[in-house]
């Protein structure tokens, strides 16, 4: 059977077929590392970190590509505001995204590019899109000419008429179009800039992922994924820059996740309802807010409060409770030999259901209830007079490989290598250099709760295993 994804191009599902035998080329917009992200951004990060999770679980390799927006408005805000270099902040914000998406069992993408170490490849692609008519050069700036790409628009299912007639030329304006977009932009004063064909400048969001995405996975590439507020116009520009560029098609699959509500209403700072992932990942079990996440299938919207989170602790805790209660049967149990095949096709059926639901779309929510059939069934076989190795085994294990497959592992974490604890006190050490105690103060915190203890000695970081 075949993995099936909505496709938002197509407006329907359709069965996945590789571009290359057992390879997932898939592209997900990342975000601009200005700030600690909201829970809004750890959706996706969960989402299609799951999407992936699943793809190897069925034998795919999976090439991941998550890029990081280091250079644009907000950015130079900020840095301006705090009186730090552009890129001390977006280095910052790095750090702080993977260990906050990290904590909540997101894997690094295989590669993470960034803007800024892409320069060469944004400004070539923008002189091929000048080259072959489909951008121009207006006082310093360089614009998308949309009227030349015809099939702008199919991915958000609106016509260039449609489009053109809520747009218009603003007083001042160097466009030909009202619907042109911005490929590279004019240095303003004070600015952090780089210099082109076109003068010194910066270059446009969108610009950015038709770039990377060429340069890290190829013209045409299997999934192309982000939050639903992407699709237009970002991703709708990536599609007019690569086609036009490549004269081959982008992505052949389009997948967005739905949004999150707090307490039944839109995330807002002015609301007061704006939620840190980073903060969020403190207060309550990481597993536990992924799990949550998961709940929901990722095209529907999510609703988020202290109380469904809390409901979603006590199911997750029914899992866990099974899980354990298997474990510690098997401990006291004695291998027997009698035939135990129809508890085991049982188990086996409720790996095939978990399968068939993850194929529908990745609908993680019926996945879930399946884990919940085989939690029951679980216990009911606790209850059982005669309980024997073998079938507590495949429960056990069933348990752990599903949950895995989910990115909440029922395993017991496993113990930090040297190696990892060396990395964390190595990144202590420079967060104290840079001022940032809190930072540092948190990886002593983290060891102390790994059982490892600190020891500043002035001849560097000792430590020891408690
Ligand atoms: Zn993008």
């Amino acid at each position: 059977m075949a993995i099936n994804i909505y496709n938002t191009l197509t407006r329907k599902k359709e069965p996945f077929q590789p571009l290359e035998e057992g390879k997932v080329k898939m592209y997900v917009c990342g975000p601009t590392v200005y700030n600690y992200i909201h829970i809004g951004n750890a959706r996706p990060a969960i989402v299609f970190d799951t999407v992936r999770r699943y793809f190897e679980y069925r034998g795919y390799d999976v090439h991941y590509v998550l890029n990081f927006t280091d250079v644009d408005d907000k950015l130079i805000k900020a840095a301006n505001e705090m009186g730090e270099g552009v890129t001390d902040i977006a280095d910052r914000f790095i750090t702080a995204y993977k260990e906050d998406v990290g904590a909540l069992g997101v894997k690094e993408a295989v590669d993470h590019p960034r803007v800024t170490e892409n320069m060469d490849e944004i400004i070539s692609f923008i002189q091929g899109l000048i080259d072959k008519g489909f951008a121009y050069e207006a006082g310093g700036d360089v614009y998308f000419r949309t009227r030349s790409f015809d099939q702008y628009g199919k991915l958000s299912h609106q016509s260039i008429d449609e489009l053109r007639s809520g747009s218009r030329i603003e007083v001042g304006d160097k466009k030909e179009d009202p619907l042109d977009f911005t490929l590279w932009k004019d240095a303003k004063a004070g600015e952090i800039t780089w210099d082109s064909p076109w003068g010194s400048g910066r270059p446009g969001w969108h610009i950015e992922c038709s770039a990377m995405a060429k340069k890290y996975l190829g013209e045409t590439i299997d999934i192309h994924a982000g939050g639903q507020d992407l699709t237009f116009p970002h991703h709708e520009n990536e599609i007019a820059q690569s086609e036009a560029h490549n004269g081959e098609s982008f992505a052949r699959y389009w997948m967005h996740n739905g949004y999150i509500n707090i307490d039944n209403e839109k995330m807002s700072k002015s609301l007061g309802n704006f939620i840190l992932a980073h903060d969020l990942v403190k207060k309550h079990d990481p597993q536990v807010i992924r799990f949550f996440m998961l709940s929901v299938q990722y095209r529907h919207p999510i609703n988020f409060s202290d109380e469904l989170l809390k409901g979603a602790k006590s199911s997750f805790d029914r899992i866990k409770n099974a899980y354990e209660n298997i474990q510690h049967r098997k401990n006291s149990t004695m291998s027997l030999e009698e035939d135990q095949s129809e508890w085991l096709d049982k188990v086996a059926g409720f790996k095939e259901q978990f399968i068939k639901e993850m194929d529908d779309d990745f609908n993680t929510a019926n996945a879930i209830s399946v884990l919940f059939d085989l939690t029951k069934a679980a216990n009911l076989y606790l209850q059982e007079d005669q309980t024997h190795e073998k079938v507590l085994t495949a429960f056990e294990e069933l348990l752990e490989e599903l949950t895995g497959v989910l990115g909440i592992p029922l395993q017991a974490q496993e113990e930090l290598l040297d190696e990892e604890v060396d990395a964390l006190i190595e990144e202590r050490k420079q967060a104290r250099k840079n001022r940032d105690f809190a930072r540092a103060d948190e990886i002593r915190d983290e060891l102390k709760d790994r059982n490892i203890i600190l020891e500043d000695t002035s001849q560097g970081t000792r430590w020891k295993r408690g």
